[in-house]
């Protein structure tokens, strides 16, 4: 297991909700950053006595975390600094909505380091986003792109929805090839799910929702088209330049460690996996993770690695557990690789991209 660590810092404030969003937020409300801010600081003050292994990927997702203030990554980034061993060169990952731009010093985040943008673009189709209640346009996530690029970052992620209702192939091309050619490194491409307890969920009957078979013909022409602008399809939603994988959402696919800090972020630190409540008052009166069993064994470790292009590898899983790939597995894997859903070598084995499709039955069935 590799001895670097993860931090991730959950934002859980957005300007309003999204009809589709599941991710633990609310409203941004008044003097809410600068109390969030410091009780952030004081959990990691928390953890730098525990953690003695060093930092080499730091992560602040949401909700909205470019609703913060340089000020306020200063604050953060600073106790991360003097408080933990950060290794030189970590990945530094920032979220940015497109409506935040205007807010944002793109030079003096540099400056503190950080050094990627997960930039939500979601569909380069203004009608597309307006079904999903987005209050960027295009041209918002356009500009907020290009003034990134300009002010000296490199290493930019976009985030692409598929599956929309009302969405075709041609309007789905259109977004794939905005990405490509505003120069970015990466795309991480969601199918929309609808999921209990959002406002999508209550209108469901009347969203005109992709069947199974449309979402597989979006996604096989999203794998497709990407690879042919040069992006390497390295797990089921993430596609990337040749080494610009994310290094942070890698650990979690390896099953290596991470710390997550705010309401609703998971950690897995020394073979346990925990987390907090999705409930912002209980992090500030009383923020106490929740035991969420042992992680990290033979079974959830091939769940995860099977997301990953590369899947299974004989030798890197006998570093970790001593022994090989269980035969087994191969024997489950051969009989799915007769329908073109499953790959197969010596020493290794991982999902095609139709197996992507259904990762969740097969990869249960590899497992058993
Ligand atoms: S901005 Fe992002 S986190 Fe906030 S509600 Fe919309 S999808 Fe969810």
């Amino acid at each position: 297991m590799n001895s670097s660590v993860g931090l991730y810092i959950h934002v859980p404030f957005c300007n309003s909700k999204c009809p589709y969003c599941d991710f633990y937020s609310i409203n941004l409300y008044k003097d809410a950053l600068n109390a969030y801010v410091d009780k952030i600081c004081s959990e990691l003050l928390y953890y730098s006595n525990m953690v003695g292994k060093e930092i080499d990927t730091i992560y602040f997702g949401g909700g909205t975390p470019s609703l913060l203030k340089t000020e306020h990554f200063e604050e953060i980034l600073g106790v991360i600094y003097k408080f933990f061993n950060v290794k030189k060169e970590t990945e530094i990952t920032l979220e940015v909505n497109p409506t935040t731009r205007n807010n944002l010093d793109f030079i003096g985040l540099r400056t503190l380091g950080i050094n990627r943008l997960s930039i939500g673009l979601q569909s380069a189709n203004d009608n597309e986003l307006k079904k999903l209640g987005r209050r960027h346009t295009v041209s918002d996530a356009e500009n907020t792109i290009r003034l990134a690029q300009s002010k000296g970052f490199k290493n930019i992620s976009l985030d692409l929805m598929i599956a929309i209702p009302g969405q075709t192939k041609e309007s789905l091309l259109r977004s794939i090839k905005f990405c490509c050619e505003i120069n970015i490194q990466h795309v991480s491409s969601y199918l929309l799910k609808i999921e209990e307890g959002t406002e999508f969920y209550k209108n469901r009957n009347t969203l005109k929702l992709k069947d199974e078979d449309e979402q597989a013909e979006l996604y096989l022409l999203l794998c497709e088209t990407l690879k042919s602008y040069g992006f390497n399809h390295y797990e089921i939603s993430n596609f990337s330049k040749p080494g610009y994988q994310s290094a942070h959402n890698l650990k979690y696919w390896n099953a290596n460690e991470y710390i997550g800090i705010g309401p609703s972020a998971h950690s897995f630190l020394n073979g346990t996996r925990f987390y907090y409540k999705r409930d912002l008052k209980s992090f500030f009166n009383t923020p106490k993770v929740i035991y969420d069993g042992k992680g990290g064994d033979e079974q959830e470790y091939s769940m995860l690695r099977l997301r990953l292009s590369e899947g299974l590898k004989n030798h890197i899983y006998k570093e970790r557990f001593d022994h090989g790939i269980p035969s087994q597995y191969f024997k489950n894997a051969k009989f799915y690789e007769q329908y073109g859903l499953v790959r197969c070598t010596e020493d290794s084995i991982s999902l095609t991209d139709k197996g992507f499709l259904v990762s969740n039955k097969l990869i249960g069935e590899i497992i058993q």
